[in-house]
């Protein structure tokens, strides 16, 4: 049997190839779907410093704009 992992949101096991993993600075975070991933973002962006998080949100928020413009530029000119 592989290695099996625990949700930290519900306590759930589940094994290795499954879930989601989130991990930075030597903190690794498990997670058994991504409706637990969901709701464990939530409460982190609820709760963490909010100069830290709104800045970090904003500026992944204008990237993303970014991509998707690109992405419908690129379908246009194939029409
Ligand atoms: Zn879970």
């Amino acid at each position: 049997m592989g290695r099996r992992f625990k949700c930290v949101v519900c306590g759930r096991l589940f094994p290795e190839g499954q879930g989601v993993f989130i991990g930075r600075g030597g903190l690794t975070l498990t997670f058994h779907s991504s409706r637990c991933a969901y709701k464990f973002l939530k409460l982190l962006f609820e709760r963490a410093d909010e100069r830290c998080v709104l800045d970090t949100a904003r500026g992944l928020v204008s990237e993303l704009e970014r991509v998707v413009e690109l992405r419908e530029a690129r379908v246009q000119k194939r029409v």
